[in-house]
């Protein structure tokens, strides 16, 4: 069986000094890259594009997707006004990650979505999200942006159990990093949260039934060199590609 090719959504990044100033830079963090030929996948980067059919054509050379991380999602999308805590948006990214994972899925292609990923899937399908915790749920809220470096865990998840994280990890909680100001307010109709922390910020989800859509908040491709669990996580997808595989 040849090796799953997985796509990997990327960001433009304004570049700022130089002759290149304003220039937009389409990339992902190389993590990501590293990730998944860790697991024995094949990665190619996606970029934003605007036009369904280019859209489509890109996603049949795929067997897998990962909505990477990246900026806020505009909450337009799930028919809110901006919050003065919400940071930038773009409509562009958006509308092709969007599209990209209601691709995916009606075509029995697996998701997985990180940090960003896990709320354009839940935004994509009906669901609404906190433009910042920070302010948003002030009752009671750890600290979901750490500053201590990107492979070190700083919170607890809780795995719940009959999840398909929980069959993958095989574990009632993970420790991992948390670099989000956004997540999950209402989740979409079809999924179910599979992972949270102490104080019910929702930090995965999964869809119902027998497609393969799991989303996380924190970020897995951050920590595997230390961490084996956060490999399985890339492992579930490329053996959900084989599975999927005609
Ligand atoms: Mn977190």
């Amino acid at each position: 069986m040849r090796k799953p090719i997985i796509g990997i959504t990327t960001g433009n990044q304004i570049i700022t000094e130089g002759v290149l100033c304003g220039t937009a830079r389409a990339g992902v963090s190389s993590d990501y890259i590293q990730a998944v030929c860790a697991i024995g996948g094949i990665p190619i980067l996606l970029p934003v594009v605007t036009d369904m059919q280019s859209i489509t054509i890109m996603l049949n050379y795929i067997d897998g997707l990962i909505l990477s991380g990246g900026g806020d999602v505009d909450p337009g999308l799930y028919l809110e006004e901006p919050h003065p805590g919400l940071g930038k948006v773009s409509p562009e990214r958006d509308n092709f990650e969007i599209a990209a994972t209601k691709y995916c899925i009606e075509n029995n292609k697996p998701v997985l979505g990180i940090c960003r990923g896990i709320q354009i899937i839940n935004v994509a399908f009906g669901g609404s999200l906190y433009q910042d915790i920070f302010q948003q749920k002030t009752e009671y809220c750890l600290q979901h942006n750490q500053t201590s470096p990107k492979y070190v865990a700083t919170h607890t998840v809780n795995i719940e159990k009959g999840s398909k994280l929980h069959q993958l990890l095989q574990k009632c909680s993970i420790r991992t990093n948390s670099f989000h100001h956004q997540a999950i307010k209402h989740i979409a109709p079809g999924f179910i949260v599979n992972s949270f922390t102490q104080d019910g910020i929702i930090e995965g989800l999964e869809k119902q039934g027998p497609e393969y859509v799991i989303g996380v908040q924190w970020h897995p491709e951050m920590m595997v060199l230390n961490h084996p669990d956060m490999l399985t996580i890339f492992d579930g997808l490329i053996q959900a590609c084989q599975q999927h595989s005609p």
